[in-house]
């Protein structure tokens, strides 16, 4: 089991590995500035080591039966059973979140391990009526090769697992670079595979900094795939490293998500949503609420409402007991939270509540905020904040909601509150976001489902459902003559 004071390097071709003058990052508690744990900064050649390694690996691994696969993934799911609490502390430790929100996080890396185990048996291919005599046709999916991950703090496992599992199971080997600031809960999770005798090479984890190691992993030639989620501006630059070699991408990006309120909806319902959306994982959810698109008529008794709400939510360390919301992840991230208030506020905002620093010692907590007069053109209205930092403009009509909604670079979640059929089924049609919730906040994806974004939320890939495998597979048409 890892002792948080050990340095344990890089996982590489099945060990974990460090050099003579190695350097390492702190990984920081954001509730309490206290280092967690010490992380290894990859060189380029360990970058190159942990390709070669993967490649190396990727020449087994690809005719290993798909229920053989599926065994280390049914395997992995005990694993992280029996490691769950473990793992969970690691994550609020490095990231902040309430530790039950780590502990459920954990449950849906579970829960994908057996999915995806299950999944890879429909790995179908197609047979195809052939225009010659005496030919057979059929199409069968072969995995690609060396997958570079690539992901964010904010989930530290389950993204990861999201992209890991698809590609383990449908026979590709992985190169991981997680976020800097959970490099020891993704130690974590690749000690469980190690644990339960994944081969050498199969599931490489390298650390360090997105613009050095996450840079170079995804030039390298040998990567096939990189599977990203972050921000939009890292995924646009990946998008061009990806083009040179004309590797594979898939993107999973950020988001300006809303809830619209009609003023038909059940307001109650709509504001106990509205709350959770936006202020779970301290807004730092690439699917959080951060606008609330309502009509005229109800604004004043649905912002009363969530303001009430809101101002009942209890910040802290989310190690302990009551706490609803964990700090931001990092400092910077809680400059930037304060920047785009007080520009909110300049550009003619009115904060409801929150709007400041919580008054604490330390860690880097940021009140629940909530701004009302906001207009669609203010960058608080435009911009992703991720943060606890919830908008609200008030419109006239539907047609002036889905306006509003659609009037961004992002198109990731929309929430719609009705109860009219006729409203909710042209919403559900005319708003531009990969993911529609009609009375339910933006937060609530499943597993099986297709997960992703329109517009610049990403680049038209799929993750979660059976569709994560259009990117993990390439179609092969064999013809056969008799
Ligand atoms: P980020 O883009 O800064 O970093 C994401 C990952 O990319 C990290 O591992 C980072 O080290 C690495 N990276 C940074 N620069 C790189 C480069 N030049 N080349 C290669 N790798 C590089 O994002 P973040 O701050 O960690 O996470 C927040 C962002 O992630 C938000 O925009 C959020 O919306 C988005 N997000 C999207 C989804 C989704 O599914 N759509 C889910 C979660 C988070």
């Amino acid at each position: 089991m890892i002792q948080q004071a050990e340095k344990k390097g890089l996982y590489i071709n099945g060990s974990w590995v460090q050099q003579e003058e190695q350097e390492f990052f702190k990984s920081i508690n954001p509730a309490t500035e206290e280092v967690v744990g010490y992380c290894a900064a990859a060189t380029t050649s360990q970058v190159d080591d942990a390709v070669e390694s993967a490649r190396l690996a990727f020449k087994k691994w690809k005719n290993t039966t798909l229920p053989e696969r599926a065994q280390f993934l049914w395997k992995a799911a005990k694993a992280f059973e029996e490691k769950k609490e473990f793992l969970a502390q690691m994550m609020t430790k490095e990231m902040g979140k309430v530790v039950a929100e780590s502990l459920g996080e954990v449950g849906v890396v579970i829960e994908t391990c057996k999915y995806m185990a299950g999944e890879g048996r429909r790995l179908f291919g197609e047979t195809v009526g052939a225009g010659a005599e005496n030919r057979h046709i059929m199409m069968v999916r072969e995995p690609v090769g060396v997958v570079a991950c690539i992901t964010p703090w904010n989930f530290p496992v389950s993204l990861a697992g999201y992209k890991i599992l698809a590609a383990l199971i449908s026979g590709n080997t992985v190169v991981w670079k997680p976020a800097s600031e959970v490099a020891l809960s993704a130690q974590i999770f690749t000690d469980i595979f190690h644990e339960i005798g994944l081969p050498k090479g199969v599931l490489n984890l390298i650390t360090g900094s997105g613009s050095k190691v996450g840079a170079k992993l995804a030039e390298h030639n040998d990567v096939k795939v990189i599977s990203f989620t972050g921000s939009t501006e890292v995924g646009i630059k990946l998008s061009e490293t990806a083009a040179k070699t004309l590797k594979r991408v898939a993107l999973e990006l950020g988001g300006k998500n809303a809830v619209i309120v009609l003023k038909d909806a059940d307001l109650k319902l709509a504001a106990e949503a509205i709350v959770k959306a936006a202020f779970t994982t301290t807004g730092q959810r690439c699917t959080a609420a951060s606008r609330v698109i309502v009509e005229s008529e109800v604004k004043d008794e649905l912002l009363n409402r969530v303001v009430s709400l809101t101002q009942q939510l209890k910040a802290g360390n989310g190690l302990e007991s009551g706490i609803d919301i964990g700090p931001l992840t990092n400092k910077q991230q809680l400059e930037t939270v304060e920047k785009y208030v007080a520009l909110a506020v300049e550009q003619g905002a009115v904060i409801e509540c929150g709007g400041k620093r919580l008054a604490s010692e330390r860690g880097y907590f940021f009140e629940p905020t909530i701004l009302s007069n906001v207009k669609n053109e203010a960058v608080v209205a435009q911009e992703e904040i991720f943060g606890p930092v919830l908008a609200f403009i008030e419109v006239n009509s539907f047609e002036e909601a889905i306006d509003v909604n659609n009037d961004t670079i992002y198109g990731l979640s929309t929430s719609l509150f009705t109860n009219s059929l006729y409203y909710a089924n042209r919403g559900a049609k005319e708003i531009e976001s990969g993911l529609v919730y009609i009375n339910n906040g933006t937060s609530n994806a499943e597993l099986g489902v297709a997960f992703g974004g329109t517009k610049q939320s990403g680049n038209g890939h799929r993750e979660v459902s059976h569709h994560a495998f259009e990117v993990m597979t390439e179609w092969k048409s064999i013809y056969t003559t008799y």
